[in-house]
């Protein structure tokens, strides 16, 4: 089994901060492999990705909104690199939380 210690989490999270604020936007993601261990975390790591990356960013008439300082309207690319400039380590945070509550429950399984 997949049992993820601490800086691990730490690494993933932060390799995971551009995959998030791409996938909030609607950017293409590029070149991102999961080197996972198991089918199951690979699928709970898309979780992650996919919660945080809802979390992030408000969509209203096609214009682009910040959820984390409520700053906008954003165009696409705009709101890209507002969240890597501004917010890229409550996104870390955001989403090593997420890993964590991940990583015990497929520990407890
Ligand atoms: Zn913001």
């Amino acid at each position: 089994m997949s049992k993820l210690a601490i800086h691990d989490t730490d690494i993933l999270s932060e390799k995971l901060i551009d995959v998030v604020i791409r996938v909030a936007v609607g950017f293409k993601v590029r070149n991102f492999k999961l080197k996972a261990t198991s089918s199951s975390f690979e699928e709970a790591v898309s979780k992650a990705i996919e919660y945080s990356s809802k979390h992030i960013v408000r969509v209203i008439n096609k214009q682009f909104y910040c959820n984390l300082c409520g700053k906008g309207p954003y165009t696409r690319k705009g709101m890209y690199l507002h969240l890597l400039r501004m917010h890229k380590y409550e996104i870390k945070n955001m989403v090593r939380e997420e890993l964590k509550e991940i990583e015990s429950t497929i520990n407890s399984n």
